[in-house]
């Protein structure tokens, strides 16, 4: 970099600071210069102009970063004029490019005994002692580099490092604004495509609406400082209230460590440092949005380079807290949220709770960077009926508001401003499947049902209320499995009794005649409520304290939960059923808490269902082998194949690596489920399968071909699956199954997609 600069016209000027409000002098300049000279092509040569000036420094220049990351200097006041739109610093080179490569200020007195300091000869420069650089930050991207030089050793002090931060800041939106007048990568304008992890499947194209708070530039500046600085300590005030309530109602520590991440964010909010640096900024002109952003931006950009998963954590904690700060000067601390209609909405990771806000959005799409909790979040994007993909790392900082994004849920991958004629692939594929679609909705009123006259009961997995909308939408039987633990997830803190009971009646009167079957609370694993906070981490949380046994170790909690069931089943029938039973005890202590919930209810004179139907789900092979058991204990068996795969093969269902090895269209997945399906017959007890294999074609088929009749899934592959099963014949298929199950231990998927063929079926 170029560390040494040759002085301007103004010699050898002393070295001093700026008087106080330092900060605000130059912003309160920087913003006459901005709203003067509005078009003036030579904006950033004035800026580095007053900025010399105000902070006394023999060099003030910017440096811009380009699309290979190298930086190129774009303005100087102090340096050769010649040197601006040539000087280019590789990557990472001299102290410039250690600025920019860290995200952080770098304040020296002595700049050349620094190991990184290199020295540019051809540039002709005259030593300069003293360095102050700090990034040019913009939605977690450096930008560039703004720096400033004195040629005595001059110790820049932390007002004026915060003064140089602030500029920065304002600096960005310049230079972002004016970027097309200027050839480097400020504005990403090339395509990007990335990969990441199908969490909804389906193809959208729409404009890119991100999610964390923007702020538009016109609100930088505070118009009266004072007033402005209220305004922040009003919303620091609501903010920390807010997480004082939510913390006082999070209520009895239900999950030990529950209140962590409540207790992290209050820990921020209450922190001095924090808000001191954010009134700091407010104080020097900032608006209190543009303050907030400023302090987001440092640690996102912190974020981006963080490799520690604790610090990582901590900062998007503090990410967080600044959202929310923001909201909260927004007005808008809770309720429905808005984007344009069509939009794909972008997010670092967003929780089930604040997807949900955007449920009357019309969004296109959501895309996530973070794949951990982007599997709540899939869970409700499913529900909304929206692609979705996760997993798209460094996604935020490649996405500008407005660009246009193809999001591609049939093979996880998103393209950000892609090309004009990939634009028109995407909308010609977008209109062969919307005309699937039409297609399909003409079976909604026909049965599922075989050429040769076997019916197939289709029913919908369901976790939120507005899901039932779907059950006429496609014409299924019911609900085979509702996800209880999806109201847990999207709620701050616990719902109580009356929430529950509710919530499960309004989703028992949206579904009119047809069953629902409620699977009491599945957490735990990789599920986790946000009242739960951080947990102490398990070895392996799949296999650890989740669902069932959690449940049993909390019987005030889940008394609760059945006690709501009964009472929203009232008059009616109540169906209900345990996930992850590894043994017959453990069911039968769940069903003694449910008949002790009944003998509360009739002995304190409340009203009851009429019928109750207590199912246990199948997910472990223990439970497989103990079906036989279960006679006159339970009244049905759901089988959840995502778990009893996972445990069968010793193969974590999320890691794709390794479950893309084993196949449940092999013999020994199918020898279980065909035992299983048998014992169950034998034991006159109704059989469902309700894992995702449920849904997919081939896999149905199998199912079938092994005698089961009951089939639960994603609402938007009932209409597929109907298509499917009234071109089958099943006195064709089972032989071919039955075969399978005997045959080879490897992969049948070849051969069933050629019967598939062979009897020419729509898959
Ligand atoms: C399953 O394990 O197959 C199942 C349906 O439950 P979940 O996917 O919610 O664990
Ligand atoms: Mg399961």
């Amino acid at each position: 970099m170029s560390d040494r600069g040759r002085s301007g016209d103004k010699g050898m000027t002393p070295a001093r600071p700026p008087a106080g409000g330092g900060a605000r002098l130059l912003l309160s300049r920087l913003r006459a210069l901005m709203a003067n000279q509005a078009q003036d092509p030579h904006r950033l040569d004035r800026v580095v102009e007053l900025i010399g000036n105000t902070m006394v420094a023999d060099v003030c220049s910017i440096y811009l970063s380009s699309e290979d990351k190298s930086l190129l200097l774009v303005a100087t006041q102090g340096l050769a004029k010649e040197a601006v739109g040539r000087t280019r610093l590789a990557e990472n080179e001299g102290l410039v490019g250690l600025v920019s490569a860290t995200a952080r200020p770098l304040r020296l007195t002595d700049a050349f005994s620094h190991p990184r300091f290199s020295y540019r000869p051809e540039t002709g420069e005259d030593p300069f002692h003293s360095f102050l650089g700090v990034p040019i930050l913009r939605g977690g991207r450096v930008l560039g580099v703004l720096v400033v030089q004195n040629r005595t050793e001059r110790a820049y002090d932390d007002e004026e490092a915060e003064a140089l931060q602030t500029v920065a800041m304002v600096l960005a939106e310049l230079v972002s604004a004016a970027a097309d007048q200027l050839s480097s990568g400020v504005r990403q304008t090339r395509p990007v495509a990335m990969t990441g992890r199908t969490l909804n499947e389906g193809l959208a194209i729409g404009k890119a609406h991100l999610y964390d708070p923007v702020v538009p530039p016109a609100r930088l500046f505070a118009a009266d400082p004072d007033a402005e600085e209220q305004r922040l300590n009003d919303a620091l005030e609501a903010l920390r209230t807010s997480i004082d309530a939510m913390l006082t109602r999070a209520g009895p520590v239900l999950f030990g460590e529950s209140r962590d991440v409540l207790e992290t964010y209050r820990l921020f909010a209450h922190d001095p440092s924090w808000a001191g640096r954010l009134v700091e900024a407010v104080r020097s002109g900032l608006s209190a949005e543009a303050a907030v952003d400023r302090v987001r931006r440092e640690h996102r950009a912190r974020l981006e380079s963080a490799r520690d998963g604790l610090l990582r954590e901590r900062l998007h904690d503090l990410e967080d807290l600044e959202n929310r700060l923001l909201r909260q000067l927004d007005g808008n601390d809770g309720g429905g949220r808005e984007a344009p209609p069509g939009a794909v909405l972008v997010a670092s990771r967003i929780g089930p709770a604040e997807l949900l806000e955007y449920r009357d959005a019309d969004l296109a799409a959501v895309v996530l960077e973070e794949a951990g909790a982007g599997s709540h979040a899939a869970i409700v994007a499913r529900a909304m009926g929206v692609p979705a993909i996760g997993g798209l790392t460094g996604l935020v900082t490649r996405v500008e508001d407005g660009d246009t994004v193809v999001v591609d849920g049939e093979s996880g991958t998103i393209q950000i401003r892609p090309a004009a004629d990939m634009v028109a692939n995407y909308q010609a594929r977008i209109a062969i499947s919307d005309q699937k679609l039409e297609e399909l909705a003409l079976l909604r009123d026909l049965p599922a049902r075989t050429v040769d006259g076997v019916e197939v009961d289709l029913m919908i997995n369901a976790g939120l209320s507005f899901d039932l909308d779907h059950l006429d939408e496609v014409g299924a039987k019911g609900v085979g499995l509702f996800r209880t633990e999806f109201q847990f997830m999207a709620s701050e803190t616990m719902p109580g009794l009356d929430e529950q009971a509710t919530f499960y009646r309004s989703v028992i009167e949206r579904a009119g005649e047809r069953p629902v079957v409620f699977r009491t609370i599945d957490l735990g694993g990789d599920k986790v409520a946000p009242f739960m906070g951080r947990r102490e981490r398990e070895e392996n949380p799949a296999l650890g304290w989740r669902a069932l046994r959690m449940a049993l170790d909390h019987p005030y909690f889940f008394r609760r939960q059945l006690r709501a069931l009964i009472r929203a089943s009232r008059g009616g029938t109540l169906r209900l059923m345990f996930p992850m039973v590894a043994t017959v005890e453990e069911f039968d202590a769940a069903r003694k808490l449910l008949d002790a919930e009944m003998d509360w209810a009739v002995k304190f004179g409340r009203d009851l269902p009429n019928r109750v139907f207590v199912g246990a789900m199948v997910e472990t092979p223990s439970l497989a082998f103990s079906i036989d058991k279960l006679k006159g204990k339970a009244d049905f068996l759901s089988v959840g194949t995502n778990d009893l795969m996972q445990f069968f093969f010793a193969a974590d269902r999320d890691n794709a690596r390794v479950i893309s090895r084993y196949d449940i269209l092999s013999a020994p997945a199918m020898r279980l489920l065909l035992r299983m399906r048998q014992r169950a017959d034998e034991a006159g007890l109704p059989i469902t399968v309700c894992g995702e294999s449920a849904g997919r074609p081939l896999e149905a088929l199998m199912l079938m071909g092994l005698g089961y009749r009951r089939l639960s899934m994603q609402a938007s592959r009932i209409a597929p699956m109907k298509l499917l099963i009234r071109s089958v014949d099943m006195s064709a298929l089972t032989p071919r199954v039955q075969a399978a199950v005997e045959g080879g231990e490897g992969t049948i998927r070849n051969q069933m997609l050629s019967v598939a063929h062979e009897f020419d079926l729509m898959i």
